[in-house]
């Protein structure tokens, strides 16, 4: 009994202690759930411009765009992205950042929540319909390189050609499609966007034909001919090459790139717009990378392009984000070229 007596008072106050420890990890919850609500709308990037009438003014975008071609670093501002908190933890470290390049087995199909607590990020769009679009089965397949040292062949066109929903109104038909994979992930990716804020952003450039190239090559030829009479051909086409592809060199021919952005006055320059930074950051979720970085000129040999994005699937686009690797990188690193 006198045992009894005496432990009465330390009974109490470890009631009190489990009391306030409850009400401490309640409060901690709250806090957790809160930080992981829906991701706030960040400001559109429109810069009160009006509408365009003429819808072929959209085609000189990227000349404007690269004419104006920024030096300015990879964007690195830190959007505020729905991350995952863990239960037991209310501080901002809440998710390990997995290693670069050594992060083990990036989770394959079928698997999107084991990949979100890989990559420390939640969707906000349902992905049940886009999965396995986004983390294609044969990967291998969306690996292809098309570039000025790899060019494609004036026969080559891709034979699951598809028509890109999100596409800028106005834009010749010729421009508008896409191997299905990738329009199909795409349409994900600019759903996550919208949901970010950023739903204006269309598509002006998908697949483009070898002949189209090939006009538009050519018409560039022309206009420097004539801005300057006195070149010589080699000089011109030299010159024209430094900002166009030569026909079966161009990226777009092979069905898995778009030109995205949310200008509408074409001189104004996409890089380093709000939209243009959240696409940077997110695209590899999608299975996308940002095709021309702009610390990678001297290995892709192609400036900086913001609104460029080259579909390859999700495991690969993961892996070079991770590893800081453009695709001939990425490629040589795997052994696949
Ligand atoms: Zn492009």
């Amino acid at each position: 009994m006198a045992k009894k007596k005496k432990s009465s008072p330390y009974l109490a106050v470890a009631l009190t202690l489990c009391v306030a420890a409850v009400g401490l990890a309640v409060a901690i919850a709250v806090l957790a759930i809160s930080e992981t609500a829906l991701p706030p709308v960040e400001e559109s990037s429109s810069q009160g411009v009006t509408e365009e009438s003429d819808p072929s003014a959209d085609e000189s975008i990227e000349e404007s765009v690269e004419e104006s071609i920024a030096e300015s670093s990879a964007p690195s501002a830190e959007s505020s992205e729905a991350e995952i908190s863990l239960p037991e933890e209310s501080t901002e470290e809440s998710v390990p950042e997995p290693e670069p390049g050594l992060g083990g087995e990036i989770p394959q199909l079928g698997s999107t929540r084991e990949y979100e607590s890989y990559i420390g990020l939640r969707y906000s769009v349902d992905l049940v319909q886009f999965e396995k679009y986004i983390d294609p089965e044969n990967a291998s397949e969306y690996l292809l390189l098309v570039s000025p040292k790899a060019p494609l062949g004036k026969d080559y066109v891709p034979d699951d050609l598809i028509y890109i929903e999100d596409m800028r109104a106005g834009r010749p038909s010729y421009y508008s499609y896409l191997r299905e994979y990738a329009e199909k992930a795409l349409e994900a990716f600019l759903d996550e966007a919208a949901m970010y804020g950023h739903g204006d952003i269309k598509v002006s450039n998908g697949y483009r034909s070898y002949s189209v190239q090939s006009t538009l090559f050519n018409n560039y030829l022309a206009d420097e001919r004539a801005r300057h009479p006195d070149w010589t051909e080699e000089r011109i086409y030299a010159l024209v090459a430094t900002y166009s592809n030569p026909p079966g060199t161009s990226e777009h021919q092979s069905g898995l790139c778009v030109d995205m952005h949310n200008q509408i006055d074409t001189n104004n320059t996409f890089d380093g717009t709000p939209a243009a930074i959240w696409l940077e950051e997110n695209c590899y979720r999608f299975g996308f990378v940002l095709r021309y970085p702009p610390d990678k000129q001297d290995v892709t040999g192609i400036k900086y392009e913001s609104w460029h994005f080259r579909y390859v699937g999700r495991t690969a686009a993961t892996e070079m984000h991770e590893l800081g690797m453009c695709l001939e990188e990425y490629l040589a690193y795997k052994g696949l070229n």
